[in-house]
Protein backbone atom coordinates (compact mmCIF):
# COMPACT_ATOMS: atom_id res chain seq x y z
CA UNK A 1 0.00 0.00 0.00
CA UNK A 2 1.21 3.47 -0.72
CA UNK A 3 2.22 5.35 2.38
CA UNK A 4 -0.43 7.94 3.77
CA UNK A 5 0.63 11.45 4.59
CA UNK A 6 -0.90 12.19 7.81
CA UNK A 7 -0.85 15.15 10.17
CA UNK A 8 -1.77 16.11 13.91
CA UNK A 9 -3.33 18.67 15.53
CA UNK A 10 -2.57 19.35 19.10
CA UNK A 11 0.63 17.92 18.11
CA UNK A 12 2.66 19.11 21.14
CA UNK A 13 0.13 18.24 23.90
CA UNK A 14 0.30 15.15 25.90
CA UNK A 15 -2.33 12.93 23.54
CA UNK A 16 -0.51 14.74 20.52
CA UNK A 17 2.84 12.79 22.22
CA UNK A 18 1.03 9.80 22.04
CA UNK A 19 -0.26 10.02 18.42
CA UNK A 20 3.31 10.80 17.67
CA UNK A 21 4.74 7.83 19.12
CA UNK A 22 2.11 5.37 18.03
CA UNK A 23 2.67 6.60 14.63
CA UNK A 24 6.21 5.84 14.70
CA UNK A 25 7.45 3.11 12.20
CA UNK A 26 3.23 2.87 10.97
CA UNK A 27 3.15 0.61 8.03
CA UNK A 28 0.48 2.66 6.71
CA UNK A 29 0.68 6.39 7.94
CA UNK A 30 3.59 8.65 7.71
CA UNK A 31 3.62 11.74 9.93
CA UNK A 32 4.04 14.44 7.61
CA UNK A 33 2.73 17.85 9.46
CA UNK A 34 2.02 19.34 12.75
CA UNK A 35 -0.10 21.80 14.10
CA UNK A 36 -0.66 23.65 17.68
CA UNK A 37 -1.51 27.06 18.74
CA UNK A 38 -0.15 29.92 17.59
CA UNK A 39 2.42 29.80 20.53
CA UNK A 40 4.60 26.83 18.83
CA UNK A 41 3.67 27.65 15.38
CA UNK A 42 6.99 28.26 13.56
CA UNK A 43 9.20 26.24 15.84
CA UNK A 44 10.70 22.92 15.32
CA UNK A 45 9.05 19.89 17.68
CA UNK A 46 11.63 19.81 19.77
CA UNK A 47 11.52 23.39 20.60
CA UNK A 48 8.10 23.66 21.26
CA UNK A 49 7.47 21.42 24.07
CA UNK A 50 9.03 18.92 25.96
CA UNK A 51 8.96 15.18 25.84
CA UNK A 52 7.02 14.22 28.55
CA UNK A 53 6.55 10.01 27.37
CA UNK A 54 9.06 7.73 28.54
CA UNK A 55 11.98 7.75 26.40
CA UNK A 56 13.14 10.40 23.55
CA UNK A 57 11.06 12.52 21.23
CA UNK A 58 11.10 10.19 17.97
CA UNK A 59 14.17 12.08 15.66
CA UNK A 60 11.54 12.36 13.12
CA UNK A 61 8.86 14.08 14.51
CA UNK A 62 11.68 16.02 16.49
CA UNK A 63 12.74 18.35 13.40
CA UNK A 64 9.24 18.95 12.01
CA UNK A 65 7.68 22.43 12.08
CA UNK A 66 4.95 23.08 13.82
CA UNK A 67 2.03 25.10 12.11
CA UNK A 68 -0.66 27.17 12.97
CA UNK A 69 -3.98 25.25 13.23
CA UNK A 70 -5.15 25.88 9.61
CA UNK A 71 -6.11 23.60 6.90
CA UNK A 72 -3.99 24.96 3.99
CA UNK A 73 -1.23 22.80 4.19
CA UNK A 74 -2.19 20.09 6.01
CA UNK A 75 -2.81 16.58 4.71
CA UNK A 76 -5.95 15.14 4.29
CA UNK A 77 -5.71 12.53 7.41
CA UNK A 78 -5.41 14.30 10.55
CA UNK A 79 -5.85 13.46 13.76
CA UNK A 80 -6.94 15.75 16.38
CA UNK A 81 -6.04 16.11 19.96
CA UNK A 82 -6.63 19.76 20.70
CA UNK A 83 -7.58 21.67 23.83
CA UNK A 84 -11.42 21.23 23.68
CA UNK A 85 -11.92 24.70 24.24
CA UNK A 86 -10.48 25.34 20.47
CA UNK A 87 -11.24 21.83 18.96
CA UNK A 88 -15.17 22.62 17.60
CA UNK A 89 -14.53 25.40 15.43
CA UNK A 90 -11.22 24.51 13.77
CA UNK A 91 -11.90 20.56 13.71
CA UNK A 92 -15.21 22.15 11.23
CA UNK A 93 -12.73 24.37 9.31
CA UNK A 94 -10.73 21.34 8.63
CA UNK A 95 -13.42 19.39 7.70
CA UNK A 96 -15.33 21.80 5.61
CA UNK A 97 -12.05 22.28 3.55
CA UNK A 98 -11.97 18.37 2.55
CA UNK A 99 -9.95 16.94 5.49
CA UNK A 100 -10.78 13.70 6.75
CA UNK A 101 -10.42 15.01 10.83
CA UNK A 102 -10.06 11.97 13.28
CA UNK A 103 -10.56 13.36 16.61
CA UNK A 104 -10.12 12.34 20.16
CA UNK A 105 -12.02 15.53 21.71
CA UNK A 106 -14.90 15.34 23.22
CA UNK A 107 -16.42 18.37 21.12
CA UNK A 108 -18.38 16.70 18.47
CA UNK A 109 -18.81 12.86 19.77
CA UNK A 110 -22.64 13.43 20.59
CA UNK A 111 -23.54 15.27 17.52
CA UNK A 112 -26.08 12.81 15.67
CA UNK A 113 -24.59 12.85 12.78
CA UNK A 114 -20.69 12.26 14.15
CA UNK A 115 -20.02 8.79 14.72
CA UNK A 116 -18.64 7.82 18.24
CA UNK A 117 -16.55 5.02 16.74
CA UNK A 118 -15.25 1.43 18.13
CA UNK A 119 -14.41 -0.51 15.36
CA UNK A 120 -14.71 -3.76 16.92
CA UNK A 121 -18.34 -2.79 18.20
CA UNK A 122 -19.86 -0.28 15.91
CA UNK A 123 -18.50 -0.24 12.32
CA UNK A 124 -22.01 0.65 10.97
CA UNK A 125 -21.93 4.20 12.53
CA UNK A 126 -19.22 5.31 9.88
CA UNK A 127 -22.58 5.45 7.35
CA UNK A 128 -23.36 8.17 9.24
CA UNK A 129 -20.86 10.24 7.38
CA UNK A 130 -22.56 10.43 4.72
CA UNK A 131 -25.60 12.37 6.35
CA UNK A 132 -22.50 14.56 8.11
CA UNK A 133 -21.46 15.59 4.69
CA UNK A 134 -24.99 16.03 3.33
CA UNK A 135 -26.45 18.49 6.57
CA UNK A 136 -22.78 20.19 6.87
CA UNK A 137 -22.23 20.44 3.48
CA UNK A 138 -18.75 19.74 3.59
CA UNK A 139 -16.14 17.56 1.46
CA UNK A 140 -14.02 16.01 4.52
CA UNK A 141 -15.48 14.14 7.87
CA UNK A 142 -15.54 14.47 11.20
CA UNK A 143 -15.18 10.82 13.18
CA UNK A 144 -14.58 10.56 16.67
CA UNK A 145 -13.43 8.00 19.54
CA UNK A 146 -14.50 7.38 23.18
CA UNK A 147 -13.58 8.99 25.97
CA UNK A 148 -11.11 6.69 27.84
CA UNK A 149 -13.21 4.92 30.33
CA UNK A 150 -16.08 4.52 28.17
CA UNK A 151 -14.18 2.84 25.58
CA UNK A 152 -12.93 0.31 28.27
CA UNK A 153 -16.84 -0.29 29.93
CA UNK A 154 -18.25 -0.22 26.23
CA UNK A 155 -15.28 -2.71 24.57
CA UNK A 156 -16.38 -5.22 27.81
CA UNK A 157 -19.80 -4.54 27.47
CA UNK A 158 -20.23 -5.57 23.63
CA UNK A 159 -19.78 -9.43 23.88
CA UNK A 160 -22.44 -9.14 26.22
CA UNK A 161 -25.07 -7.25 24.03
CA UNK A 162 -26.83 -10.81 22.91
CA UNK A 163 -27.88 -10.98 26.36
CA UNK A 164 -30.13 -7.97 26.51
CA UNK A 165 -28.12 -5.13 28.24
CA UNK A 166 -31.23 -3.38 30.54
CA UNK A 167 -28.82 -1.56 33.20
CA UNK A 168 -25.29 -1.01 34.05
CA UNK A 169 -23.71 0.10 37.02
CA UNK A 170 -20.08 1.24 36.54
CA UNK A 171 -17.24 2.78 38.75
CA UNK A 172 -13.80 3.69 37.74
CA UNK A 173 -10.79 3.47 38.74
CA UNK A 174 -8.85 6.26 36.64
CA UNK A 175 -5.02 6.70 35.74
CA UNK A 176 -3.64 10.30 36.54
CA UNK A 177 -2.15 10.02 32.81
CA UNK A 178 -6.11 10.74 31.73
CA UNK A 179 -5.83 13.94 33.08
CA UNK A 180 -2.96 14.96 30.60
CA UNK A 181 0.37 17.01 32.15
CA UNK A 182 0.61 17.92 34.90
CA UNK A 183 -2.39 17.01 35.93
CA UNK A 184 -3.65 16.32 39.23
CA UNK A 185 -1.89 18.05 42.02
CA UNK A 186 0.52 15.30 43.01
CA UNK A 187 -0.41 16.70 46.73
CA UNK A 188 -3.78 15.87 45.78
CA UNK A 189 -3.79 12.40 44.23
CA UNK A 190 -0.78 11.00 46.12
CA UNK A 191 -1.91 8.07 48.78
CA UNK A 192 -5.27 9.34 47.82
CA UNK A 193 -8.58 8.48 45.93
CA UNK A 194 -10.28 11.70 44.11
CA UNK A 195 -13.73 10.60 44.31
CA UNK A 196 -14.69 13.10 41.10
CA UNK A 197 -13.45 14.10 37.37
CA UNK A 198 -15.53 16.90 35.93
CA UNK A 199 -17.51 16.05 33.11
CA UNK A 200 -16.92 12.33 32.90
CA UNK A 201 -19.82 10.26 34.51
CA UNK A 202 -22.14 12.40 32.29
CA UNK A 203 -19.76 11.11 28.61
CA UNK A 204 -19.74 7.24 30.13
CA UNK A 205 -23.60 7.30 30.71
CA UNK A 206 -24.42 9.21 27.26
CA UNK A 207 -21.40 8.09 25.33
CA UNK A 208 -22.06 4.49 26.91
CA UNK A 209 -25.50 4.15 24.94
CA UNK A 210 -24.75 6.10 21.40
CA UNK A 211 -21.82 3.59 20.91
CA UNK A 212 -23.65 0.19 21.54
CA UNK A 213 -26.81 1.68 19.82
CA UNK A 214 -27.86 0.49 16.65
CA UNK A 215 -28.17 2.45 13.25
CA UNK A 216 -32.00 3.08 12.05
CA UNK A 217 -32.99 5.13 9.14
CA UNK A 218 -29.58 6.91 8.92
CA UNK A 219 -29.64 7.36 12.47
CA UNK A 220 -28.13 6.34 15.75
CA UNK A 221 -30.75 4.38 18.18
CA UNK A 222 -29.07 4.55 21.24
CA UNK A 223 -28.88 1.61 23.30
CA UNK A 224 -32.06 1.60 25.74
CA UNK A 225 -30.11 0.73 28.90
CA UNK A 226 -29.85 2.81 32.09
CA UNK A 227 -26.05 3.28 32.85
CA UNK A 228 -24.74 4.92 36.02
CA UNK A 229 -21.21 5.59 36.50
CA UNK A 230 -18.99 6.35 39.56
CA UNK A 231 -15.57 8.22 38.37
CA UNK A 232 -12.83 8.50 40.70
CA UNK A 233 -9.14 9.34 40.09
CA UNK A 234 -6.39 7.19 41.45
CA UNK A 235 -3.07 7.29 41.83
CA UNK A 236 -2.30 4.81 38.90
CA UNK A 237 0.48 6.07 36.36
CA UNK A 238 -1.45 4.47 33.58
CA UNK A 239 -4.42 1.90 32.77
CA UNK A 240 -8.03 2.70 33.95
CA UNK A 241 -10.07 -0.03 35.94
CA UNK A 242 -13.80 -0.35 35.75
CA UNK A 243 -15.61 -2.44 37.71
CA UNK A 244 -19.40 -3.15 36.55
CA UNK A 245 -22.49 -4.75 38.07
CA UNK A 246 -25.23 -5.66 34.93
CA UNK A 247 -28.83 -6.79 34.86
CA UNK A 248 -30.24 -8.60 31.50
CA UNK A 249 -33.41 -9.34 29.86
CA UNK A 250 -32.25 -12.52 29.39
CA UNK A 251 -29.53 -13.86 32.28
CA UNK A 252 -26.70 -15.66 31.05
CA UNK A 253 -24.88 -17.85 33.16
CA UNK A 254 -21.10 -16.86 34.11
CA UNK A 255 -19.47 -19.83 31.59
CA UNK A 256 -21.67 -17.95 29.01
CA UNK A 257 -20.49 -14.38 29.75
CA UNK A 258 -16.97 -15.68 29.92
CA UNK A 259 -17.11 -17.39 26.27
CA UNK A 260 -18.52 -14.35 25.52
CA UNK A 261 -15.52 -12.30 26.06
CA UNK A 262 -12.78 -15.01 24.73
CA UNK A 263 -14.52 -15.24 21.47
CA UNK A 264 -15.20 -12.05 20.96
CA UNK A 265 -13.89 -10.69 17.34
CA UNK A 266 -14.44 -7.40 15.43
CA UNK A 267 -14.06 -6.15 11.29
CA UNK A 268 -10.10 -5.13 12.57
CA UNK A 269 -9.58 -8.62 13.38
CA UNK A 270 -10.72 -9.81 10.32
CA UNK A 271 -9.42 -7.31 7.99
CA UNK A 272 -5.96 -7.83 9.95
CA UNK A 273 -5.96 -4.07 10.69
CA UNK A 274 -2.08 -3.05 11.77
CA UNK A 275 -3.22 -1.58 15.27
CA UNK A 276 -5.45 -3.89 15.70
CA UNK A 277 -4.88 -6.47 18.58
CA UNK A 278 -5.36 -10.00 17.91
CA UNK A 279 -7.70 -10.54 21.08
CA UNK A 280 -9.63 -7.35 21.45
CA UNK A 281 -10.43 -9.02 24.68
CA UNK A 282 -8.76 -11.12 26.89
CA UNK A 283 -10.64 -12.93 30.12
CA UNK A 284 -8.16 -13.55 32.92
CA UNK A 285 -9.50 -16.52 35.28
CA UNK A 286 -7.08 -15.32 37.99
CA UNK A 287 -9.12 -14.31 40.80
CA UNK A 288 -7.28 -11.13 41.37
CA UNK A 289 -6.48 -9.76 37.38
CA UNK A 290 -6.66 -7.50 35.58
CA UNK A 291 -4.48 -5.17 37.12
CA UNK A 292 -3.35 -1.83 35.61
CA UNK A 293 0.18 -1.74 36.22
CA UNK A 294 0.47 -5.68 34.93
CA UNK A 295 -1.96 -5.75 32.15
CA UNK A 296 -2.91 -2.23 30.62
CA UNK A 297 0.20 -2.31 28.57
CA UNK A 298 0.39 -5.68 27.03
CA UNK A 299 -0.62 -6.33 23.69
CA UNK A 300 0.34 -2.54 22.63
CA UNK A 301 -1.64 -1.37 25.03
CA UNK A 302 -4.80 -1.82 22.60
CA UNK A 303 -6.88 -4.81 24.14
CA UNK A 304 -8.63 -4.70 27.44
CA UNK A 305 -8.73 -7.39 29.95
CA UNK A 306 -11.65 -8.38 32.09
CA UNK A 307 -12.13 -10.98 34.85
CA UNK A 308 -13.57 -11.71 38.41
CA UNK A 309 -16.63 -12.85 36.29
CA UNK A 310 -19.20 -13.59 38.69
CA UNK A 311 -23.02 -13.26 39.91
CA UNK A 312 -24.31 -10.40 41.31
CA UNK A 313 -26.38 -9.96 44.07
CA UNK A 314 -28.35 -6.88 43.46
CA UNK A 315 -28.18 -6.64 39.41
CA UNK A 316 -27.56 -9.97 36.98
CA UNK A 317 -23.26 -10.73 36.88
CA UNK A 318 -20.44 -8.28 37.76
CA UNK A 319 -16.96 -8.40 36.64
CA UNK A 320 -13.87 -5.98 36.39
CA UNK A 321 -11.84 -4.82 32.97
CA UNK A 322 -9.07 -2.89 32.92
CA UNK A 323 -7.72 -0.84 29.52
CA UNK A 324 -4.91 1.58 28.56
CA UNK A 325 -6.48 4.92 28.33
CA UNK A 326 -3.96 6.98 26.67
CA UNK A 327 -3.68 3.79 24.03
CA UNK A 328 -6.99 2.51 23.38
CA UNK A 329 -8.29 5.58 25.16
CA UNK A 330 -6.90 8.02 22.93
CA UNK A 331 -3.73 7.72 20.59
CA UNK A 332 -4.61 4.01 19.50
CA UNK A 333 -8.14 4.07 19.30
CA UNK A 334 -8.11 6.99 16.88
CA UNK A 335 -5.48 5.49 14.49
CA UNK A 336 -7.19 2.08 14.50
CA UNK A 337 -10.52 4.43 13.18
CA UNK A 338 -8.42 5.56 10.78
CA UNK A 339 -7.16 2.66 9.34
CA UNK A 340 -10.92 1.19 9.29
CA UNK A 341 -11.33 4.57 7.31
CA UNK A 342 -9.01 3.38 4.83
CA UNK A 343 -10.18 -0.28 4.55
CA UNK A 344 -13.93 1.01 3.78
CA UNK A 345 -12.02 3.25 0.79
CA UNK A 346 -12.79 6.47 2.74
CA UNK A 347 -9.35 7.58 1.64
CA UNK A 348 -9.69 6.99 -1.97
P1 LIG B 1 -2.77 19.32 26.32
O1 LIG B 1 -1.58 18.56 26.74
O2 LIG B 1 -3.15 20.54 27.09
O3 LIG B 1 -2.58 19.72 24.77
C1 LIG B 1 -3.44 20.62 24.13
C2 LIG B 1 -3.02 20.84 22.70
O4 LIG B 1 -3.93 21.78 22.12
C3 LIG B 1 -1.61 21.44 22.55
O5 LIG B 1 -0.99 20.90 21.41
C4 LIG B 1 -1.89 22.93 22.35
O6 LIG B 1 -0.89 23.59 21.60
C5 LIG B 1 -3.15 22.82 21.52
N1 LIG B 1 -3.87 24.10 21.57
C6 LIG B 1 -4.18 24.87 22.64
N2 LIG B 1 -4.76 26.02 22.25
C7 LIG B 1 -4.81 25.99 20.91
C8 LIG B 1 -5.29 26.89 19.92
N3 LIG B 1 -5.83 28.06 20.25
N4 LIG B 1 -5.19 26.53 18.62
C9 LIG B 1 -4.64 25.35 18.27
N5 LIG B 1 -4.16 24.46 19.16
C10 LIG B 1 -4.24 24.78 20.46
O7 LIG B 1 -4.08 18.40 26.31
P2 LIG B 1 -4.19 16.77 26.21
O8 LIG B 1 -4.19 16.20 27.56
O9 LIG B 1 -3.21 16.30 25.20
O10 LIG B 1 -5.67 16.62 25.63
C11 LIG B 1 -5.97 16.96 24.28
C12 LIG B 1 -7.41 16.60 23.96
O11 LIG B 1 -7.59 15.20 24.08
C13 LIG B 1 -8.42 17.27 24.91
O12 LIG B 1 -9.56 17.60 24.14
C14 LIG B 1 -8.72 16.17 25.91
O13 LIG B 1 -10.00 16.31 26.47
C15 LIG B 1 -8.64 14.91 25.03
N6 LIG B 1 -8.28 13.67 25.74
C16 LIG B 1 -7.22 13.63 26.59
C17 LIG B 1 -6.87 12.41 27.18
C18 LIG B 1 -5.67 12.29 28.08
O14 LIG B 1 -5.37 11.16 28.45
N7 LIG B 1 -4.96 13.37 28.40
C19 LIG B 1 -7.59 11.26 26.90
C20 LIG B 1 -8.66 11.33 26.02
C21 LIG B 1 -8.97 12.56 25.45
P3 LIG B 1 0.23 24.50 22.33
O15 LIG B 1 1.24 23.56 22.94
O16 LIG B 1 0.80 25.29 21.21
O17 LIG B 1 -0.46 25.33 23.36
Amino acid sequence: MKEIPVGILGATGMVGQHFIRFLEGHPWFKLAWLGASDRSAGKKLKDATAWRLDGEMPDSAAELFVFESKPDRAPRLVFSAMDASVATEIERDFARAGHIVVSNSRNHRMEPDVPLLVPEINPSHLSLIHHQQKHCGWKGMIVTNPNCSTVVLTMALAPLSRFGIEKVIATTLQAVSGAGYPGVASMDVLANVIPFIPGEEEKMERETQKILGSMSQGRVVALNATVSAHCNRVAVADGHMVAASVGFSSKPRIEDMQRAFDEFRGIPQERNLPSAPARPIVYMPQQDRPQPRRDASRENGMTVFVGRVRECPVLDAKFVACGHNTIRGAAGAAVLNAELMVSEGFLD
